[in-house]
């Protein structure tokens, strides 16, 4: 259930109501917002009236919230949520631009990628050190190596970074380096590990399951949001379908979809979701048209060789054509990309 107050409601009305729900036994949670309060009632009260509520002071409107989740829900927060990553902001009129290998591989390659994705107009590098592969027999990342080398890489040339944590008993560890957590499609049911990374205030990086609806993602998000965590964007990156001629079908209306359902931010990353290079441009600038509130490309310093996702990274030409044209499409929808200092 959530209560509304009328903007400028005094303390002391909110405080009555809050004291009330508690006495009823809910669990309450309270957001204030610049004009108005919302207060959320947690809890199944089969036999309580929320009529009892309706009629107190200072209050606007009462109401029962039919989606299972709560915080991540626009009736909950009606303003988009911006999340500050050390200055970058996401979710507001910037468009982040998170690039980089698949997975971080030596430094050299790392540290190549971090100076041209930064001197195009990223904010973020991007880089597994531990990897979900398919077969155990594929590379699976350099952990913690990889940790200090994304890290190093991404100071050198003022860029934040996002990188998966793929269990429990690594999340105090990659939170130790990595700005922004990712949770892998793979992992976005993982429920002890979204309680886990709930518990941080570090922002997390939600993906989009295989063959998870917009719901079921939602419902992941509110498990990280529930355990006190706010700072959760979510990433559509391809879903499965009987196509088969791209890797998995990038579903660009759930950046719709979600902007009315929630106030999260979303990115789309059109690398995983078509699994194709040549497919990546297209899809990122229909992304950003989209108004997604970022992009989050696979770039390599030499794909052919690349020890995991090769056939779906850019060159770096290619990169800096990505980013000229969605340059275009953000500026003509009112977004902006940060200056490109070696292209200005
Ligand atoms: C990745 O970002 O490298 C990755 C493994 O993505 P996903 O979880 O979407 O497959
Ligand atoms: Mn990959």
């Amino acid at each position: 259930m959530i209560v509304v107050f009328r903007p400028g409601a005094e303390e002391s009305r909110i405080q009555d109501v809050i004291e009330r729900l508690n006495e009823y036994g809910f669990d309450v949670h309270r957001s204030s917002g610049v004009n108005q309060t919302v207060v959320g009632a947690i809890g199944v009260k089969p036999e309580f009236d929320p009529r009892h509520i309706r009629v107190m002071e200072g209050v606007a409107e009462v109401y029962r919230v039919t989606e299972q989740y709560k915080f991540a829900s626009r009736s909950w927060k009606k303003e988009n949520t911006v999340i500050d990553v050390g200055g970058v902001r996401i979710g507001n009129e910037e468009l982040v631009v998170m690039a980089g290998p698949c997975s971080v591989e030596d430094e050299r390659q790392i540290e190549d990628t971090a100076a041209h994705v930064s001197a195009c107009g990223a904010a973020f590098l991007r880089g597994g050190a531990f990897k979900p592969r398919t077969s155990p027999y594929s590379f699976q990342g350099l952990g913690e190596e990889g940790l200090k080398l994304l890290r190093a890489a991404a100071d050198r040339h003022g860029l934040k970074t996002v990188t998966e944590v793929m269990e429990v008993g690594q999340v105090e560890l990659v939170a130790r380096y990595a700005d922004v957590l990712q949770i892998g499609a793979r992992n976005m049911q993982n429920f002890p590990l979204l309680k886990e990374v709930g518990k941080l205030r570090k922002p997390v990086f939600l993906k989009r399951g295989p063959s998870a609806t917009t719901d079921e993602w939602l419902m992941s998000a509110e498990y990280v949001l529930s355990e006190g965590n706010p700072h959760v964007m979510l990433c559509e990156r391809g879903i499965r379908t009987f196509e088969t001629y791209t890797r998995n079908t990038l579903d660009l209306s759930a950046v719709p979809v979600i902007k009315k359902r929630s106030h999260l931010p979303i990115i789309v990353d059109p690398s995983h979701g078509t699994g194709i290079r040549g497919k990546v441009i297209p899809m990122a600038r229909a992304a950003v048209a989209a108004g997604a509130d970022g992009i989050m490309v696979e770039v390599h310093p030499n794909p052919d060789m690349a020890k995991s996702d090769g056939p779906q990274s850019l060159y770096f030409e290619q990169f800096v054509d990505l980013m000229a044209q969605i340059r275009l499409i953000a500026q003509a929808i009112g977004r902006v990309i940060r200056d490109a200092p070696a292209l200005a």
